[in-house]
């Protein structure tokens, strides 16, 4: 491989960073493994960057059938397009071994782009914000953890119905 000096940069490191937040979503095979490979997976993605990630939460599948989901919301910083960080995102749920049998299936592992900087993107593959996570407790709570300037109070108590559980301490 060529020296950085040597060569000249790539798309991705001449983009200026943007803060992004990625959901991590699994229920099948060792969940708690999937999710800590996942996350070191992220960190090694070129032009990605984790900057915190919140403790896991339990909870049990909602419009949905299987054991109960470990979801996890890291903070990162990127140099990718929000597309580029789909394709990325997507390559480590091909990793885990992701099917998609049927919406809303058992998986092993999912990873939703919540929020790219305050980008609000439409198109056939890809929305910003995520359009459902306003719905739901397994992302709203680990977002507030790590970033609580996200999610307002009313925000959080919209979903406070749904009963969620942290199954470790937060990690830095
Ligand atoms: P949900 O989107 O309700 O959480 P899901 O995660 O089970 O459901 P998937 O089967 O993982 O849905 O994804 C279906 C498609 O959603 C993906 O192929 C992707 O193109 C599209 N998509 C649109 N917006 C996003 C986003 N913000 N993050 C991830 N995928 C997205
Ligand atoms: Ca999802
Ligand atoms: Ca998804």
């Amino acid at each position: 491989m060529q020296a950085a000096a040597d060569r000249s940069p790539t798309e991705a490191e001449t983009r200026p960073e943007v803060v992004a937040f990625v959901a991590l979503g699994a229920n099948l095979g060792d969940a708690t493994q999937t999710l800590q490979t996942a996350l070191a997976a992220l960190a090694a993605v070129p032009g990605v960057r984790v900057r915190k990630t919140s403790s896991l939460y339990r909870t049990a599948p909602i419009e949905s059938s299987g054991p109960d989901y470990l979801n996890a919301v890291a903070d990162i910083t990127t140099t990718l397009t929000a597309p580029a960080l789909l394709d990325a995102l997507q390559t480590l749920e091909q990793a885990a071994g992701r099917e998609r049998p049927y919406r809303n299936a058992p998986r092993t592992l999912d990873l939703d782009l919540l929020l790219y900087g305050d980008s609000r993107i439409q198109s056939l593959t890809l929305t910003v914000p995520h359009p459902r996570m306003w719905e739901r407790a397994f992302v709203l709570v680990p977002l507030h953890e790590i970033a609580p300037g996200r999610v307002s109070r009313e925000a959080l108590d919209a979903v406070a119905g749904q009963p969620i559980a942290p199954c470790q301490p937060q990690r830095g």
